[in-house]
């Protein structure tokens, strides 16, 4: 895993990443009067852009494929904290790295919106042992619960544009969960015994429970070697856990995601011992696709798992 990131960073520095949701760092950088947010994944960016439009100026942290678990601040990174008027992280532990956690958690003006949908319906979040599952993004109807958190904090740094972020956000709501409904029925026609979500690593509890199943069986139909975090710590007790579930189910193909190493996924489907597949397309999971792809903006890209999952499903 570790080689794999170092891999990606060296193709990042060399060639420039083709993923920088939101705008120019230079852009957002500029004098121009508007509020500055910055926003730790492309995600949450992608939520502040639909509220806050061309009032302000916001731009993504954690750009690209990186793991946003275990980021770490690089050069620049401080001086664009420090330049934020309003910091929007998710929380829940998912922005764990050292550096960045310490930089977060001393902003004046943060704001973590998996912490705010937690307030908001706490029956919702789910935990995997004693820690916080902190991918709230994969359901969408969930992630909509953070609206309201951006438009207050937009609003109370930017009083005079709060009637425009609370009619933005109300739009935004909508047409949430007018995609949340089109996905939940599209992948809930495919029979039941095909929608069994085996993934890279476990950033699909939430999606699993809101789009795959009806009732509360959910933890049965989503497997993958890897824990909350992908930390490329696989032991034999995992590959097996992976092997032993995708025998019980008949599971013939598994899928990766965009940012994590598929070795786990290799090793699981060479040993298997029955014919199963690694999907030739990627899910994501921890990041949206580059731009330009049918990814590039949050909603795009839970379309997008669902359009996978359903084509595979029904071959
Ligand atoms: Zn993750």
């Amino acid at each position: 895993m570790r080689i794999f990131l170092t891999f990606f960073i060296c193709v990042c520095a060399l060639f420039g990443c083709s993923q920088n949701h939101g705008e120019g760092v230079s852009a957002w950088l500029a004098d121009d009067g508007k509020l500055k947010v910055l926003a730790t994944t492309a995600m949450i960016d992608d939520l502040v852009e639909e509220i806050g439009k061309d009032r302000v100026s916001h731009t993504t942290l954690i750009i690209g494929e990186m793991d946003p678990h275990s980021y770490e601040l690089v050069k620049g990174d401080d001086e664009k904290i420090s330049l934020a008027q309003i910091v929007i992280g998710n929380g829940l532990n998912l922005e764990h790295g050292a550096s960045l956690h310490y930089q977060l958690e001393q902003h004046p003006n943060v704001v973590f919106l998996g912490e705010e949908i937690k307030k908001r319906v706490p029956d919702q979040i789910l935990s995997s042992g004693t820690e916080y599952d902190p991918h709230v993004w994969m359901d969408i109807s969930l992630w909509a619960e953070g609206i309201e958190s951006i438009v207050v904090a937009l609003s109370d740094q930017d009083p005079e544009n709060a009637m425009f972020y609370q009619k933005n956000g109300e739009l935004l709501r909508q047409k949430m969960l007018k995609a949340h409904q089109k996905i939940k029925e599209d992948l809930r026609g495919i029979p039941q015994e095909r929608r069994y979500l085996v993934t890279s690593h476990d950033a699909f509890h939430y999606f699993t429970r809101a789009y795959l199943v009806q009732d509360l069986e959910w933890e049965e139909r989503c497997v993958a070697p890897e824990g909350i975090a992908p930390e490329g710590q696989l032991s034999s007790v995992d590959i097996q856990r992976v092997i032993e579930h995708l025998h019980r189910y008949h599971i013939e193909v598994v899928f990766p995601e965009s940012n994590v190493s598929r070795d786990a996924l290799k090793k699981i489907t060479a040993c298997c011992g029955h014919k199963v597949r690694i999907c030739k397309q990627f899910l994501y999971g921890d990041a949206m696709g580059g731009s330009g792809s049918d990814a590039d903006n949050y909603l795009g890209m839970l379309q997008h798992n669902a359009r996978v999952l359903k084509e595979e499903w029904e071959k």
